[in-house]
């Protein structure tokens, strides 16, 4: 179901996003207000999508998390990358207050990041103009306590034992502020599915909403981090200094193979070749001995782990990157990937 459910809206989002960008034949301003909207309903129908299927996942039992020792400055850190631009547009200061540093809590990496993502941008969307958020964590006795609070319209005292019911969204329903109802019910689960808690007190000057979980260690490495968007600036550079490359995707849906080919227009200097079905591709990774493979994973007849299984057993191919893409990428799926 979910594979079905994304691969069309990763159609949706990616063309709109194509359209968008599209330099060749700019959009009008009517049209680019219109696939503006497309796209953004794409992103908060994947969202909905999302955060549904996740919270399926817990009630079955079948979330996979890693528990682990997480640096809770870094999650916040990405978590703030993630959100300045919203908090920006909105016009509402973060603070980021950090009692404790470098500090580890028991949890899963991109679970506690997803946690925070919902509570910040809940404490963006319903504050006050020029209002303000504050992050802040702190340890008390064996656990590890994060704040979130806002200065916001704060939440009334009969709603507030409501907010943490999937697709209710309390008096925001006809506010005209964007959201799914979702986020805080999925929120709650996740941080209970790594053994900790949330709380929220609020009144008319704002809501804090605070997250517990376990204090795994203090002392720890340092935090050397990279952020997606380095990598991407460096992806970027590295394509653009490269000359006459050949890139093969395998790929099945026609969709996404066009999707992929408007892409590679704006890169003169890379050849795209497309299989679309995974023997073809075999066939085609010895012929063409592209410089990179990029794989679909769920194909007829061979999927994609299988078609790189015997791509490794080429030896014309030996050292050939390749990268799978795929709608089904969830934390266990890119860990049997790499
Ligand atoms: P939504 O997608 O509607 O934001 P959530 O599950 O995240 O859904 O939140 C449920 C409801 O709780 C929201 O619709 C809103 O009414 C209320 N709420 C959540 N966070 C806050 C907050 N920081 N301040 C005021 N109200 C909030």
């Amino acid at each position: 179901m979910s594979h079905e459910l994304r691969t069309p809206l990763n159609s949706i989002i990616g063309f709109s996003e194509l359209l968008q960008a599209n330099r060749k034949t700019p959009l009008n301003e009517k049209q680019s207000k219109q696939v503006h909207q497309i796209n953004s309903s794409g992103k908060h129908l994947l969202t909905l999508i999302n955060d549904i299927l996740d919270l399926a996942k817990i009630e079955a039992g079948k979330l996979s998390i890693s528990l682990e020792p997480t640096l809770v400055d870094s999650v916040a850190n990405e978590t703030l990358e993630v959100l300045q631009p919203l908090a920006d547009k909105s016009g509402i200061s973060i603070l980021v207050k950090a009692n404790a540093q470098h500090i580890e809590a028991m949890a899963d990496y991109t679970r506690l990041k997803q946690v925070l993502i919902n509570l910040l941008s809940n404490a963006i969307k319903y504050n006050r103009q020029q209002g303000s958020v504050e992050l802040s964590w702190e340890v008390v006795d064996q656990s590890v306590l994060v704040h979130v609070q806002d200065t916001g319209i704060g939440i009334s005292d009969d709603q507030i034992d409501h907010i943490f019911e999937p697709l209710n969204r309390s008096n925001a329903e006809n506010s005209g502020i964007e959201g799914t109802g979702v986020g805080l019910a999925l929120t709650r689960k996740v941080v209970e599915y790594m053994n900790g808690t949330i709380d929220v007190k609020s009144d008319h000057t704002g809501s804090t909403f605070t997250v517990t979980l376990p204090l795994a260690n203090c002392q720890v490495k340092s935090d050397s981090f990279t952020s997606g968007k380095v990598q991407n600036d460096q992806l970027n550079t590295d394509l653009a200094s490269q000359s006459e490359k050949v890139v093969l995707y395998v790929e099945d849906n026609p969709a996404n193979q066009r999707l992929m080919q408007d892409i590679f227009e704006d890169f003169e200097s890379i050849n795209l070749v497309v299989a679309h079905e995974p023997f073809l591709g075999l066939e085609m990774a010895k012929t063409h001995r592209p410089d990179l493979i990029i794989l679909d994973i769920n194909m007829p007849g061979m999927d994609g782990f299988q078609l790189l299984k015997r791509l490794k057993q080429e030896p014309s191919l030996e050292g050939t990157p390749c990268i799978a893409l795929s709608a089904n990428a969830m934390p266990n799926d890119v860990k049997r990937g790499i």
